[in-house]
C-alpha cells in the first residue's frame, strides 16, 4: 500500500525535455531563460511591477527586506504562524522578527495585535497569505500607510490567486512568491519578488548577483562584468537556467493545477463538512488557489487523529508551530490565538497528482475516526 503524500511536486515530461533543452544549449546559470521566465511571469500576472527571480522564496524576502536597507535597530511584524523562512528571512538582515498574534477564522496576522506591538523601530509589516488567503490585504495596506511602514508580502502559498479580479502580485509594494518544490508552481526551487518601486528593483536585480552594477541585463545578452562597482550588499541568489526552464514549463500548466486544487478542497469541504470536531477556515475558496489544505481539530484530538492517518498511510502536515515559541525567537508576552491554534491546526493531503480514491481514502478515514467515538 503506497503512502498517499501531503504535498509533491507534480512534473513531467515536458520538464524533463525542457531541462534537456537547456543542458545541450550549454548555459545552466541565468541567462535568456530566466529572461523569458520573468517575461512570461510579468504577462500572467499582468503586472508593470518589476518581476524579479530568484533561487528561494526565502531569498525573495531576505533580498526586499535588505534593499530595504532594514537591518540591526529594526524590528519588522510578522505573524507568529508561518513557516520559519518568514522569521529567518528579516533575522538575517540583523532586524528583529515581532511575533504579532493571527485571526482565529483565517490566521492571518491580527492588525490589532500589530499595533500593539509597534514601536519607534518598527519599518515593516511582513504579512503572510496563509492558505492562499489575502482577502485582509487592503487591511494590512491601511494599517500600513498609517504608521508609515513598508509591505513585503509572504506570497509563497499566493501564486496563481487573484483578489478584487488581479492576479496576486498584480499590485502591492513588494510581493514574494515561491517555487520551491511543492508550491502552487515550481521551478525545482526558486522564487520572485514583484515590486511597483522601481528604484528598489534595481537595488534588488544587483543584490541577487553580489551586487554587481547591472549584471543581470550583461547576463541576459550572454555577457559578463568584468568592470564594474558595488555601492550595497549583494548575495548569490540569482534564479539559473535550469530552474527557470522547469518553471516555464510549470506556469504553462498552472490552470491545470489550479483547478485540481480547486476541485479537491471543495471535496474535502463537502464530505466533512458534518463532522463537528473539525472547523474549516473562513477563507476566500472562490478566488484562491489553496497550496495547503488546513482545518482545525477542536476536540483536542489532533495528535490522536494524526497517528490514526499515518497508520493508514497517510501523511498530513502542521503548517505550522508558532515561531514566538522556538528558542531562537522566543517573546516573553502571550500570542493567545497563535498558541490555541498551535494544537488544532491540520493540513490534509493536497497536490495536483492527488487521485479522488486516494482523497477518499482520506475522507474515510478522518470520518471514521470521529464517528468510532460515539
Ligand atoms: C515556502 C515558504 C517560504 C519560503 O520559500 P522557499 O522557496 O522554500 O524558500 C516562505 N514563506 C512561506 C509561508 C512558505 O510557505
Amino acid at each position: 500500500m503506497s503512502t498517499i503524500r501531503l504535498s509533491k511536486s507534480c512534473v513531467g515530461e515536458e520538464e524533463k525535455a525542457a531541462l534537456v533543452r537547456v543542458i545541450y544549449a550549454g548555459y545552466l546559470g541565468m541567462g535568456q531563460e530566466v529572461q523569458l521566465f520573468e517575461n512570461e511571469l510579468k504577462a500572467y500576472l499582468d503586472t508593470d511591477a518589476e518581476v524579479i527571480c530568484v533561487n528561494s522564496g526565502t531569498a525573495a524576502l531576505h533580498l526586499a527586506l535588505s534593499c530595504l536597507d532594514i537591518g540591526p535597530g529594526d524590528e519588522v511584524l510578522v505573524p507568529s504562524i508561518t513557516y520559519v523562512a518568514s522569521f529567518q528571512a528579516i533575522s538575517a538582515t540583523g532586524a528583529k522578527p515581532v511575533a504579532c498574534d493571527v485571526t482565529c477564522d483565517r490566521v492571518f496576522i491580527d492588525l490589532a495585535d500589530a499595533k500593539r506591538r509597534i514601536t519607534n523601530r518598527t519599518r515593516a509589516i511582513m504579512p503572510v497569505h496563509y492558505a492562499s488567503d489575502s482577502q485582509s490585504m487592503p487591511d494590512v495596506y491601511e494599517f500600513a500607510k498609517h504608521n508609515n511602514l513598508r509591505v513585503i508580502e509572504d506570497a509563497a502559498h499566493g501564486f496563481g490567486c487573484t483578489r478584487a479580479g488581479k492576479r496576486i502580485g498584480y499590485v502591492g509594494d513588494i510581493v514574494c512568491f515561491s517555487f520551491d518544490g511543492i508550491k502552487n508552481i515550481t521551478s525545482g526551487e526558486g522564487g520572485v519578488v514583484t515590486t511597483s518601486d522601481k528604484e528598489l528593483a534595481r537595488r534588488i536585480k544587483d543584490a541577487r548577483l553580489l551586487g554587481v552594477e547591472s549584471d543581470t541585463e550583461k547576463r541576459f545578452k550572454g555577457e559578463r562584468s568584468w568592470n564594474f562597482n558595488i555601492k550595497h550588499q549583494g548575495f548569490r541568489y540569482h534564479m539559473s537556467n535550469l530552474m527557470a526552464a522547469i518553471g516555464r514549463e510549470q506556469l504553462k500548466k498552472i490552470e491545470t493545477f489550479a483547478e485540481h486544487r480547486k476541485a479537491s478542497v471543495s471535496r474535502y469541504m463537502e464530505k466533512l463538512k458534518s463532522v463537528k470536531s473539525l472547523a474549516f477556515l473562513s477563507l476566500d475558496y472562490s478566488n484562491i488557489v489553496s497550496h495547503i489544505f488546513v482545518v482545525r481539530i477542536l476536540d483536542g484530538r489532533r495528535e490522536e487523529l494524526i497517528a490514526e492517518l499515518k497508520g493508514n498511510n497517510i501523511e498530513c502536515g502542521i503548517h505550522y508551530m508558532p515561531n514566538h515559541l522556538l528558542d531562537y525567537f522566543l517573546v516573553t508576552y502571550a500570542l493567545p490565538v497563535a498558541d490555541k491554534l498551535g494544537s488544532e491546526l491540520l493540513s490534509l493531503p493536497l497536490h495536483a497528482d492527488l487521485s479522488i480514491e486516494d482523497q477518499d481514502k482520506v475522507i474515510a478515514t478522518i470520518l471514521n475516526f470521529f464517528n468510532s467515538k460515539f
